[in-house]
């Protein structure tokens, strides 16, 4: 603890300074983008957006898949399989016809494993990546079978149920059960592509414009076109790694009396085999919630993949301006994240992080690439789409990344000092949420952040002719009680000048206790100026710094971002 308050004016005051050690305070990092997905293709609420401003389905997937054709002369698949529950693994799973209706399993070679089952049976995986069927009285039926297992109900759908019992989705065609080992197995569903599988699309609500849902019966079906997978044991993922597939779920779905799912059922069958294509062949059409006002060129936002002339970014605004997809209901037009320093720095890997640096950005502009920077001065570079997904962004479209303010982002020099003065109550925003760094500070402003940071109490009194009732008075008295700050020879203050950066040094020599430090510094414009000891004994401290040529330039100003930098450093100094 080196800062004591140096009394100089008179011994019988007291010093008001509480020399406690400051805690730094754990930042938290916010973040505020634009859109929710990967921006790439059709963006779904602006989907919603055009075909309740009347644009037809054809025009809006000419929109966002620029320069493709909608055609019905391609022969789409018969069937398709789609694993359930995602990616993840189960350690068993329950099974029962839907309407309390028997159902069947059937081995690869066609016998029986059980016929005529009914209620709530569960499949288990078992050692040596066997299955064993079990009864709904909690029996086993059959153990030892090889997998797969086939479920079939020729009625009905086919109820499933994940492994604690809750019930998932109802299912057309067959369930493959896979064991993958001895405690995990997987189900694929076998089902009709036309109209089932497409039927079973839980990706918009049914309640949306026809031509939204035409917009998305297309695109879906074009990406599942695209994206099977003959060579696998199943073709898409029911999850959005594919795209979200609920069965026979989503054309029931009711509420208030309304079969809404029924419309989603039209919706397929009035573009019963269409698909998008580009030189004759389906595209990949990818899809995402919403673009925040622009989409992405997929080589931007997915940098390893190859540039799309029907994947290009684009505006997504209608002729006044307005994003087709912000409207009521969508809640992630523009987003909001805070992250503890903590966790950002754990989610990302990296300690120690000073700074960010977009290095590369895409059309929207979202983040392609970015530089994480670690106050060593080493840093690491990353996707835009890395970096997104460790944070759980919404999107890569960040317009204001780390700090309180949008005009002090995490790679402003001063955001770390800015931030921390913040936290502690010493400086604070505007009320328009700005911080304005580059305002210049006044005597007065400077004076009540030195009270704030040095934990000054506000008190005493002042003999000068120009600081009664000014918003600043208690600061300034306080200061003056403590002989750290002087007003001019003709017995103003002059609280609404600005500070200058010697008399800046002049105050914190004061307020500080300081020996000369080991910075070695000369500046040559500080040669017979009034403080140019207190400038050297300053910068010896490394509290403040000379200008990139080498001068002090002790009469400038300085701004709110230099002030804070400085009394930052105070602080620190002090610790
Ligand atoms: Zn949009």
């Amino acid at each position: 603890m080196r800062r004591r308050l140096v009394i100089i004016l008179t011994a019988l005051v007291i010093s008001l300074v509480i020399s406690t050690p400051h805690v730094f305070a754990a930042y938290q990092y916010t973040f505020k983008g634009y859109g929710y997905g990967h921006g790439i293709g059709m963006c779904q609420w602006g989907a919603k957006g055009r075909a309740d401003a009347g644009q037809t389905y054809r025009q809006i997937l000419a929109h966002y898949f620029q320069g493709t054709t909608v055609t019905s002369n391609y022969s789409v698949p018969s069937t398709v399989r789609v694993r359930l529950f995602g990616s993840s693994n189960l350690s068993k799973a329950y099974i029962e016809g839907e309407g309390s209706s028997t159902f069947d399993f059937v081995k690869t070679d066609g016998t029986y494993a059980f016929k005529g089952a009914t209620g709530k049976w569960a499949v288990v995986p078992a050692t040596g990546g066997l299955l064993t069927l079990v009864k709904p009285d909690g029996t086993v039926a059959v153990d030892q079978l090889a997998g797969p297992i086939i479920v079939t109900d020729a009625s009905n759908p086919i109820e499933v149920y994940n492994a604690g019992g809750s019930r998932y989705h109802s299912y057309k065609g067959s369930l493959y059960v896979y064991p993958v080992d001895a405690s995990h197995l997987y189900l694929v569903n076998y089902v009709g592509f036309e109209p089932e599988y497409v039927n079973g699309l839980g990706e918009v609500p049914s309640s949306w414009p026809y031509d939204a849902l035409y917009a998305q019966a297309v695109a879906a079906r074009t990406y599942a076109v695209k994206f099977m997978k003959p060579q696998n044991t199943f073709d898409l993922y029911d999850s959005v790694q594919s795209q979200v597939y609920i069965g026979v779920d989503k054309i029931n779905e009711t509420s208030g009396g309304t079969n809404w799912g029924a419309r989603w059922a039209k919706a397929v069958a009035d573009t019963k085999g269409q698909v998008i294509t580009y030189s004759g062949a389906p595209i990949a059409a990818y899809y995402f919630s919403s673009c925040g006002g622009h989409t992405e060129n997929v080589e931007l936002a997915w940098p390893n993949a190859s540039p799309q002339p029907y994947l290009k970014g684009a505006e997504d605004r209608n002729s006044s301006g307005k994003a087709y997809c912000q409207q009521t209901g969508n809640t992630s037009f523009s987003w909001t994240k805070v992250i503890s320093k903590t966790d950002f720095e754990s989610k990302l890997g990296v300690s120690g992080i000073a700074n960010l640096v977009i290095t590369k950005y895409g059309v929207s502009p979202r983040i392609s690439q970015i530089k994480i920077v670690k106050a060593d001065g080493s840093s690491t570079a990353m996707r835009g789409d890395t970096f997104r997904s460790k944070l759980s962004l919404k999107s890569t479209w960040i317009y204001q990344m780390g700090g309180t303010f949008p005009d002090v982002s995490l790679n402003y020099w001063a955001f770390t000092q800015i931030e921390d003065l913040v936290k502690r109550g010493v400086i604070a925003g505007y009320s328009d949420g700005t911080f304005k760094p580059d305002e210049i500070v006044t005597r007065g402003q400077f004076a009540k952040m030195l009270c704030l940071a040095q934990g000054i109490p506000t008190g005493g009194s002042n003999t000068f002719t120009d600081v009664k009732g000014h918003w600043a008075e208690s600061y300034i008295s306080a200061l003056v009680t403590n002989g750290i700050i002087g007003g001019y020879p003709d017995g103003t203050f002059r609280p609404e000048a600005r500070i200058s950066r010697a008399e800046i040094c002049s105050v914190i020599a004061r307020a500080m206790d300081l020996s000369p430090g080991s910075n070695k510094s000369s500046f040559p414009d500080i040669e017979g100026h009034w403080a140019k000891n207190v400038i050297q004994l300053i910068a010896s401290n490394g509290i403040v710094t000379g200008c990139t040529d080498g001068n002090f330039k002790p009469n400038a100003s300085a701004n709110r971002a230099e002030v804070s930098v400085i009394i930052y450093r105070t602080l620190a100094f002090a610790q």
